[in-house]
């Protein structure tokens, strides 16, 4: 049978592959150490639990409105004015599958055969296939370590073109870590203002953050607020990622098209995971700060453990729980080095060539302190043996 052509133009996630067979080989007995996806080791808050649980009890296992329970889009616009600034009613929000699902309904509700997407790399992997599957053009924008990582206001004015339908932001980021201030922030901000290009911020990973690094979002930054869509999750900053409850907010008429497609793709989310995502925003913070702490010091160690090993660098990430090391000169393409790494040395950890970047891979240290410790014994032993 011959399948659709757009199946041939995209790549299987490897962020979930390498963490399917990582999890595969630890069932098999192995002992492996996995860096792979960026998923949280800790249980979800036990009052988001419960708030779930009661919502089961209470028979809320039915259908729902496709853009969300009202009252989960009432808290997510009440979250976004107390933690963003930003002003929106609840019918400018809607709940998707995860903040995965929310871009990838942004970009079949926007996107149209041959747009350009504006991608800075490194960039999720996940964002080009996503606008190739709308149908259109992914233009990546190649940043250095020098830079931070960050695209510049005239590295993106440089590539707007009449065919410029939307830009891609995401900070902190995924896979470097970097955070962008908000006087960057600002300066991006003041091209899509002159350029009239609409941005998507995708902020998971908003809430972790180190050394005093400051979020602001692009929409909250004034003239942007009518070109901007917020994108976020539970996923990461409240160990939510089995859930798949995030959110997308932004103008009316987009989120509206975006929850007419969701009505025919996937309807509600799991309704009394929204539940759960209600306590999440609206109890207690504690745990996310609790979350923080242990990721502030897991980053110390990876990092120090990391900077020691021969022929490799790394930049010291702001935010988000991911380190993104330079192996370039090692002599080893990404895939070669992070293949040989689970092999020989049971460590699993993702390849830089998928996010855009050959001379790196991703390590996500969002796992307990002894993997991180025996990981980065093997990861010192493989690396000497390529001296
Ligand atoms: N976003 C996470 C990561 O980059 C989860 C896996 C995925 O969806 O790609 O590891």
């Amino acid at each position: 049978m011959k399948l659709a052509a757009r199946v041939g133009q995209v790549t299987p996630s490897i962020t979930l592959a390498i963490t399917a067979k990582a999890k595969a080989m630890k069932a098999s007995g192995m002992d492996v150490c996995s860096f792979s996806a960026g998923e949280p080791d800790f249980p979800t808050p036990p009052h988001v639990v419960a708030a779930a649980q009661r919502a089961m009890d209470e028979g809320k296992t039915r259908y729902g409105p496709a853009a969300g329970e009202p009252a989960l889009r009432e808290a997510i616009a009440h979250k976004l004015q107390r933690d963003n600034g930003i002003t929106y009613a609840p019918q400018q929000t809607i709940v998707t599958n995860g903040g995965k699902h929310a871009l990838y309904g942004l970009m079949m509700a926007l996107i149209e055969a041959g747009d350009e997407v504006i991608i800075p790399a490194p960039y999720w992997l996940s964002y080009p296939e996503m606008v190739i599957l709308a149908g259109g053009q992914p233009v990546i924008v190649p940043t250095t370590e020098e830079s931070g990582y960050k695209i510049t206001p005239e590295q993106l004015r440089s590539v707007i073109t009449p065919r410029t339908k939307l830009l891609v932001m995401n900070s902190p980021s995924n896979p470097t870590g970097k955070v962008y201030t908000p006087d960057e922030i600002r300066a991006i901000a003041q091209v899509a203002i002159e350029t009239d290009l609409v941005v998507v911020s995708d902020e998971i990973y908003e809430k972790i953050l180190y050394d005093g690094a400051e979020h602001l979002s692009i929409a909250a930054v004034e003239g942007m607020y009518e070109r901007s869509l917020v994108c976020n999750g539970f996923a990461k900053a409240y160990s939510m990622t089995g859930w798949r409850v995030g959110y997308l907010a932004g103008p009316e008429a987009i989120i509206s098209a975006v929850a007419t497609i969701q009505g025919h793709c996937t309807s509600n989310v799991c309704t009394f995971a929204q539940y759960g995502a209600i306590a999440a925003l609206n109890e207690s913070q504690d745990c996310v700060a609790e979350m923080l702490a242990a990721f502030t010091q897991r980053r110390s160690v990876m990092l120090e453990r990391i900077r020691s090993m021969p022929g490799i660098t790394c930049p010291e990430p702001e935010g988000a729980f991911y380190l993104f090391p330079n192996i370039s000169r090692l002599g080893l393409t990404s895939v070669e080095f992070c293949q040989r790494l689970l092999e020989e040395f049971q460590v699993a950890t993702i390849p830089g060539l998928p996010f855009g970047s050959d001379a790196n891979f991703r390590l996500s240290y969002a796992t307990d302190l002894d993997t991180i410790l025996r990981g980065m014994d093997r990861l010192d032993k493989f690396v000497s043996s390529l001296q």
